[in-house]
């Protein structure tokens, strides 16, 4: 894990080794690069260490698919957290080194065109100095050109840098979302529980726990694709009732939960009712025969979290609600209160 509880002077330290090593190599100067470098100078990475020493010790640079392999199976495979942290250092750096570069070619800039100003007459009034001038001036001239190329690149960076920033940010939200329906996936859900119970404020927190009856029926019988298509519609119906008041998932297959926060059992009952209600109503043309598709259901199990339990045992009971609405019927909702799941 990397740490970054470190002093500024430290820290300008490793930048200052990571900037000296980066310009030997191959790769270009960008956020993938200054992380594999400032990572190496920091001297707490002793795998990314050794491999880069052996990396060089083979290859002499690195180059562009080298310093993007140490990237990914070190800093960014590691955690996005760190990821995010060297890119937005890096992002700081290029932001502080674009100002003092504009600064620097406003300087040279204005200092050509004193030179220029002095050139002509000081020509006339001795050539030998004004040759030497000369060669001055192309000099000038030649730095603000690179001094241009460099604020371009520098530029170019940033840009990359926002890039990244943003797959950053993608990345996080896929990791938690569910590619089928858009609801959050199981380890979103687990986060969000576990926050929820963190929370000291959390009475009266219900959870919701459903599942589709007879689903590798409407499998067998109208495919999978068809199954599908049921898993979205139920979906739609857990996002528009959750609003943004409860956390919606998909928990597994067809399985769903609904996290409701700061609502007491009897009003969580009524959801699910009326979740049960509009899942019973869902018609799906069946794409093969052009026939409407209804008689979906849904079967579900209720309970309020029991102050001082684990979330474990807050879903177990949930689970066990869902399981009897099963074993009485399906398309049912039962409850399991406090009097009961204290008997
Ligand atoms: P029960 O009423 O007891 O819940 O019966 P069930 O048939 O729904 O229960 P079971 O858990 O035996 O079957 C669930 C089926 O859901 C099995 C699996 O093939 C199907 N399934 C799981 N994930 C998906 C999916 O993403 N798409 C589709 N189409 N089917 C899925
Ligand atoms: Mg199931
Ligand atoms: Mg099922």
């Amino acid at each position: 894990m990397m740490q970054y509880e470190i002093t500024k002077e430290k820290s300008a330290e490793y930048l200052r080794q990571a900037i000296h090593h980066m310009s030997m190599q191959d790769a270009a100067f960008h956020p993938v690069s200054y992380a594999v470098w400032y990572e190496y100078s920091s001297g707490e990475h002793a795998r990314l260490i050794e491999e880069v020493n052996d990396l060089i010790e083979k290859e002499k640079k690195l180059n562009e698919k080298s310093t993007a392999h140490l990237f990914n199976k070190h800093i960014a495979s590691t955690d996005t957290d760190s990821a995010k942290v060297l890119v937005e250092r890096f992002s700081q750096v290029v932001t502080n080194i674009t100002s003092s570069t504009e600064k620097a070619g406003q300087d040279t800039s204005q200092f050509r065109k004193s030179l220029d100003a002095w050139s002509d007459e000081i020509q006339q009034l001795d050539p030998k100095l004004g040759a030497q001038l000369g060669a001055l001036l192309s000099d000038t001239a030649q730095m603000q050109t690179s001094m241009h190329g460099l604020q371009h690149q520098l530029e170019a960076s940033l840009e990359e840098i926002a890039d990244l920033k943003n797959e950053i940010v993608k990345a996080k939200q896929e990791a938690i979302s569910d590619g089928l329906t858009g609801l959050m996936n199981r380890k979103g859900f687990d986060t969000a529980l576990h926050q929820c119970l963190d929370t000291p404020a959390n009475e009266d927190t219900c959870l919701l726990i459903a599942d589709i009856d007879f689903f590798k029926k409407v499998n067998d019988s109208y495919g999978h694709l068809f199954g599908d298509k049921v898993i979205q519609a139920v979906a739609r119906i857990l996002k528009t009732v959750s609003g943004n008041l409860y956390t919606a998932a998909r928990y597994g297959g067809e399985e769903f939960v609904l996290l409701l926060p700061h609502t007491s059992v009897d009003i969580a009952k009524e959801i699910a009712e009326n979740i049960r209600r509009q899942v019973a109503a869902i018609t799906i043309k069946n794409n093969v025969t052009q026939r409407l598709i209804s008689n979906i259901t849904i079967s579900m199990g209720v309970t309020a979290y029991l102050p001082g339990e684990s979330a474990d045992s807050f879903i177990t009971r949930a689970d066990q609600a869902l399981y009897t609405s099963k074993a009485q019927g399906r398309n049912q909702v039962t409850l399991i209160n406090e009097e009961l799941a204290a008997a």
